[in-house]
């Protein structure tokens, strides 16, 4: 049976339908379901974790190849059809939990104590509910945890903004997050009509590899300043930085430190680099010391 004839069996069997509140869109394509776990180059040294399985199209897929599955499943009604399909699984744990409350190393620690296993590679692989995409990105890739690779399927849109090049419409607080933390590469586009329901957007499967090229005097410091500079992103930079209070500076402050940074006054924060903001952020604490 392929994937599609189990996504419809199963729903009628537990008698349920897809859940807008939780961006509940179901993949029933097995050439993407496959695609995804190609790129995310699962092996059994890995621990997956995997975000919202659903109705665990993709865990049967994960469970195949990785050496253990924890899945985090915000929706109740979901669970019991997870655990139907897969309690026979002793590689498996199944959460439910809201992943913007789990502590993820937490868990891992736990099942790498219980199993005496130490994993070489720890994989987040998901296709992620859109309505909460940011925030969850922003999670994996800031908190320290252990997790090295990140293979998610987003909007084809956010998934533009976290490769855009700078001076284009798509850069911005995402570009420069993504760009400081990780490593990012678009893998696979994905036609709405690969989901039940269709959503009304096309998706992009993209891989993030965590890996913090740069130094910066303080990484706080460099995140508020992303995010002051794009508060007004029609302003010039230094406008915004003045508006948004950022570390409650003058604007002759800043004034001063874009010209020790080369930085011309009318320059808008969709034209600086990931480098000139990490410089700002040095130059400020230069004189702070
Ligand atoms: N992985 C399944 C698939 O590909 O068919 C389902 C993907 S669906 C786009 C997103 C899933 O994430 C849903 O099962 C939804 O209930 C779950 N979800 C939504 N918000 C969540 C959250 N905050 N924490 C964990 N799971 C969440």
């Amino acid at each position: 049976m392929n994937t599609l004839e189990i996504t419809k069996k199963i729903l009628n069997k537990y008698n349920i339908r897809a859940n807008k509140r939780y961006g509940q869109n179901f993949l029933i394509d097995d050439d993407i379901l496959t695609g995804i776990v190609n790129v995310a180059d699962i092996k059994k040294e890995d621990l997956v974790i995997e975000i919202g399985p659903g109705l665990g199209n993709l865990t049967k897929y994960l469970l195949e190849s990785a050496g253990y599955v924890i899945a985090v499943e915000i929706d109740k009604k979901m669970i019991e059809i997870l655990n139907d399909r897969f309690s026979k699984y002793k590689n498996f744990l199944l959460l439910n939990e809201d992943i913007l409350k789990v502590n993820i190393d937490e868990i891992i620690k736990k099942i790498e104590k219980e199993s005496g296993i130490k994993y070489k590679n720890i994989k987040v692989v998901a296709n992620l509910p859109y309505y909460v995409t940011t925030p969850i990105i922003f999670k994996l890739l800031q908190d320290e945890n252990k997790i090295n690779e990140i293979t998610i399927m987003v909007q084809k849109e956010v998934a533009d903004r976290m490769v855009a090049n700078v001076k284009s419409k798509d850069y911005g607080i995402l570009t420069l997050m993504v760009k400081y933390l990780a490593d990012a590469d678009i893998k696979l586009e994905v036609k709405n009509t690969c989901f039940i329901p269709a959503p009304n957007v096309t998706s992009s499967v993209i891989k993030l590899i965590k890996d913090k090229k740069y130094t910066v005097s303080n990484e706080k410091m460099l995140f508020d300043l992303i995010h002051s500079s794009f508060a007004q992103r029609r302003k010039k930079m230094i406008n915004s930085l003045v508006a948004t209070r950022f570390m409650n500076l003058d604007k002759s402050f800043i004034e001063n430190i874009f010209k020790e940074c080369n930085i011309d006054f009318n320059t808008r924060a969709e034209e600086l680099s990931i480098e000139k903001y990490i410089q700002i952020v040095n130059n400020i604490n230069e004189k702070n010391k």
